[in-house]
Order: C-alpha cells, then structure tokens, then sequence
C-alpha cells in the first residue's frame, strides 16, 4: 500500500495547523508554538521542538514534515541585492530577490513557474505556464531569505520587512496558495508583516479580485500599462476578458473593503514608442480621477526575447511630470541588481515549457534578428546588459 504523502507543517495556516491538532485531540496552541517554531526560530527540525511532549513530536514525525524548497543559486549583486534561484516540486526553477533599503527590505517573491498570461513586455510570460506553487514553496521563499540574511542565526534581527508578489508568476491565478501563504506571513505566531507592507501584484484577474475581500487584507498593486482598452489588449491578453472599467471597479470595491484607509499601486512598465507618448500620460491621469492611487513608473527592462525598448531618461521625466501636474503621487522605480539579472519583468527561471510558448517565441525572434537563442539564455538577461 502507498502511504499518504506526509503533510507539509511549512504551508500549513494557523486555522489548518489547528485543525490538524484538534484531529490528534490536542489544544490549538499547540498551532502557535509549531508556527513559531519553524517561521520565527528557523527550525526545520521537529525534534527540536522542546515545549512539545516526545510523543507529540513522534506523531508529529510519522504524520507531518518541515520540507522546503530547494535554493539551486545564489547571487549577491554589488548594491547589496540578493537573488535566489529556487527549485521547486515540479521540477521547475522560480526567482526570488531581495532589494535593501534604508530603513526596509523588500523581498520580491515567485507565485507560479511560468505564467499563462502572455504579457507581451514580460519575460516570464515568454515562457509559458509550468505550474502552481504549494503554500509552502510560497512561504518557503520568505523563510529561505530569512535564513540566508542571518534571520535565524541571530546576526540580523528582521530583514525583510515588506514582501511583494513581483516575482514570476500571476498571484491571483493561485488564489488559495497565495491567500494562505499572505496569511502566514502576516500572522504574529510567523512572520508578522504588516497588511501594509504585504503587496499582491496583479494584471487584473477580476473574478479574483472581487473575492479576494474574504480571505485577506493584504495591500495590492495594480499592472495597468495602458490608459485605453485598445493598447491595453495589444499589449496584456488579459484585458480582453476583463477590460479596464471592470478592473477599477473591482480594485475600487477592494479598497472599500479595507478596515483602514490605503490607495493601491498602479504600475505602469514604460516601453519606448508604445505606452510613453505624452498623450497616454495626461489620458491615464483623466482615467484614474475616479480611483485614489499612487503611480509607479517601470522604464521597460530589455531581455533578449523582446524587440522592445527601455525609453530615455527624459521621456520618463517627461511622462512623470504630466501625472505630478495631474495631482498624483507618482514614483519611478529606479533598477537595482541590474548586475545580476533581477530587475522587473528579467525574471526568466527554467520551466518545462508545457505549452511550447517559449520556444514560437524563440523562433520569432530569431527570425527577427538571427540571433541564437539557448538555454543559458534563461540567466543570459544580466549579459545582455553588460
Ligand atoms: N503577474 C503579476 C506580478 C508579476 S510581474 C503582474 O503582472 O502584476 C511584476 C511587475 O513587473 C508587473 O507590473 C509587470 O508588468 C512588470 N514587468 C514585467 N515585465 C517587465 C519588464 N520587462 N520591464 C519592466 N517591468 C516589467
Ligand atoms: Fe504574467 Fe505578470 Fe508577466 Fe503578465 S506581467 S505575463 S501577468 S507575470
């Protein structure tokens, strides 16, 4: 007979952890002292866990494990910036990096291997859709960060203090995942982050948005990219099932949601030519009149699959002053680690590639430019730029 696979304690919720306690007709405490055990003090060891009676942790042992993802590289960029290629079940590998600041770290993290939403700007849609990621594979990146920033040998005291959803993937395509793994790590038993500080980036999945209410409070950030339905379709797939009114509507409905007052993110990637004309800039600021926010400016991050363009320094300037003149808080997001590959949108890890995406899209560019395109070319970003 084939034993049923041990249930992973590292993705487990409060709420499951105590579920499972009560089912071997312990006290949900127990739920509180296993979460700090393995989220606050690091331990990836049951045993270890002294304030547990010897027969829990021998149940414990035979049901349940403390089992991670595995970190396959490891990259310190010369300012400071991490980024960690992480290897998870499927065989797939994701990216995960953590930007110092004064004052903050920020940890962007992966939600799925791949991305099935094809973003045209976007080199993790470039690749296609692998797979979901476990709760704990989620969850796993921020402990793994914890861990290789000192966290848990007691060197730095709480490194990462903000966490976005950033990385690769499409947060609210994983909805239970992610809404588990938000809710660990903003619970006080694990890493306590701030709702504030805890930001799920989407391209506007709206069903998604609209039940997100429910499961959690955590902050959002918005990838608009366009300020009309017709260059947001060109450029975001997405947008033709659910087209920009209906996102407002929905982030408004969010946001109204929220026990306190927060605006989100808009995030607006500026490619050269496409969705940087001063004209979409005074649009874009008629169009979100309606929705407080703040605006975050991406000058476009060129990989070698794309033929498009960062735009110049004044375009930027140019795009962000139309919106400052409009009222809008906007800030444009400077690129950090661009020495090792992990600025936004050059996250590329190694999928299987189930849908053939990549490989339409290597072919399209090499027939554009007659460049090859290889496997290494997957890290091949940071050489891009040299
Ligand atoms: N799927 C989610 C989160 C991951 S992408 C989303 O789309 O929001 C995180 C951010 O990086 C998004 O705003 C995305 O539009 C942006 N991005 C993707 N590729 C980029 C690139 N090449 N240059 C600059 N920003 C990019
Ligand atoms: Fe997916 Fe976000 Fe990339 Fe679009 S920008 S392809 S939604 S990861």
């Amino acid at each position: 007979m084939v034993s049923a696979e041990k249930s992973n304690l590292l993705g487990l919720s409060r709420a499951k952890l105590k579920t499972l306690f009560a089912d071997l007709g312990e006290k949900p405490f127990r739920a509180d002292q296993v979460m700090k055990w393995i989220h606050q003090r690091g331990t990836t060891d049951i045993d270890a866990m002294t304030d547990i009676s010897k027969n829990l942790r021998q149940l414990l042992k035979e049901q349940t494990e403390i089992r991670l993802p595995t970190i396959v590289e490891d990259y310190a960029s010369a300012d400071g910036s991490h980024k960690w290629i992480v290897e998870v079940a499927s065989g797939s590998k994701v990216e995960m990096v953590f930007i110092p600041e004064s004052g903050r770290g920020t940890l962007c993290i992966s939600s799925q291997a791949g991305c099935s939403l094809d973003c045209s700007f976007c080199a993790t849609g470039k690749q296609g859709f692998n797979s979901n990621l476990t709760v704990a594979e989620i969850v796993g990146q921020l402990w793994w960060a914890n861990a290789k920033l000192g966290a848990y040998s007691g060197e730095m005291g709480r490194p990462v203090s903000n966490v976005v959803m950033m990385g690769m993937g499409e947060p609210l395509m994983n909805f239970d995942n992610v809404m588990d793994a938000v809710d660990i790590m903003m619970d006080d038993c694990a890493f306590g982050l701030s709702k504030r500080k805890v930001t799920i980036s989407t391209s506007g999945v709206v069903p998604a948005i609209d039940k997100m209410k429910d499961y959690t409070d955590a902050s959002i950030a918005i990838s608009l990219h366009a300020p009309n339905d017709e260059l947001r379709s060109q450029i975001m797939p997405i947008n033709k099932k659910y087209p920009i009114a209906e996102l407002i509507r929905s982030v408004k409905e969010y946001m109204a949601s929220l026990p306190d007052r927060r605006v989100p993110v808009i995030e607006y990637t500026l490619i050269k030519g496409v969705n940087d004309h001063r004209q979409h800039a005074r649009d874009l600021a008629i169009l979100l009149k309606s929705l407080p926010c703040k605006i975050n400016l991406i000058p476009f991050n060129p990989f070698s699959l794309s033929d498009y363009e960062r735009p110049s320094g004044s375009s930027v300037a140019n795009f962000r002053q139309i919106l400052q003149e409009a009222g809008y808080t906007v800030t444009v997001r400077t690129t950090r680690a661009d020495d090792i590959g992990a600025a936004c949108g050059q996250l590329v890890g190694d999928v299987v590639d189930q849908t053939q995406r990549s490989e339409r899209h290597k072919k399209r560019a090499e027939s554009r430019s007659g460049k090859v395109f290889d496997k290494t070319d997957n890290l091949a970003v940071m050489a891009d730029r040299v």
